[in-house]
């Protein structure tokens, strides 16, 4: 079934929206399957997981995504392997993931995570937070400033979700018109296995996709 879903929504995708298939929670042979369907980029949400399967698939030329809160004195079971760390979530995370790449370095590549679902657990940072730490951008010599995740509320409605996906669009044109000298903020990470059709109404150029494409989750 791996290969078929794959399959199926990249037919639906346009051809430069980035297609991340999150894995988390499924092992490592899935991870295989879906290699061998052609799927190179995978995300993973907790750093342990993450660097285990990187360890486990060196073999596989993947591009690798982290997606989910990391704390920071997890960094380096995930920034010497992350193609991206799409969840930047706070000022405090910024300023650790600068440290490390500066002390190793590396110059990390990242997205910086909007709070916008309804829901008050979600991280995230508030529209003035990000615009506060891009008017000092140049100060982060080693991270890159790559775009913008966000996770659209969890419900049914739609018009809520597009509701969610407009504001996160709407900020990244404005922030692209601020700083016209960031050259590589120009992702959009938004959509996941339920509502990612609606998200490239509003040019995501990035999803991350796991239930649809590996099944239900066993926790
Ligand atoms: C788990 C996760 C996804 C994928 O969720 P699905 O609904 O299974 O597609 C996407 N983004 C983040 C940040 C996640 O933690």
């Amino acid at each position: 079934m791996i290969k078929e879903n794959i399959i199926a929504i990249k037919q639906e995708l346009p051809p430069e929206v980035k297609l991340v298939a999150v894995s988390k929670f499924h092992p490592q042979e899935a991870i295989r399957e879906a290699y061998a369907a052609g799927q190179r980029v995978f995300g993973e949400n907790r750093p342990q997981e993450f660097a285990a399967k990187v360890e486990a698939l060196m073999d596989l030329d993947l591009e690798w995504h982290f997606i989910g809160h990391l704390q920071t004195n997890k960094l380096k079971m995930v920034l010497p392997y992350a193609d991206l760390v799409q969840s930047v979530d706070s000022q405090h995370l910024l300023d650790a993931v600068q440290d490390w790449g500066k002390a190793n370095g590396k110059v990390i590549r990242v997205l910086l995570e909007l709070h916008i679902g309804a829901e008050e657990t979600k991280q995230g940072f508030k529209e003035e937070e990000i615009l506060d730490i891009l008017f000092r951008a140049e100060k982060y010599t080693h991270v890159r400033f790559c775009g913008l995740m966000g996770m659209a509320t969890h419900t049914d409605c739609e018009e809520d979700v597009r509701a969610d996906f407009a504001r996160i669009a709407d900020f990244r044109a404005y922030l692209q018109d601020l700083f016209p000298e960031l050259t590589d903020f120009r992702e959009l990470s938004i959509g996941m296995s339920g509502d990612w059709r609606l998200a490239l109404d509003y040019g995501a150029t990035i999803v991350r996709i796991g239930t649809a494409i590996f099944g239900e989750r066993q926790y």
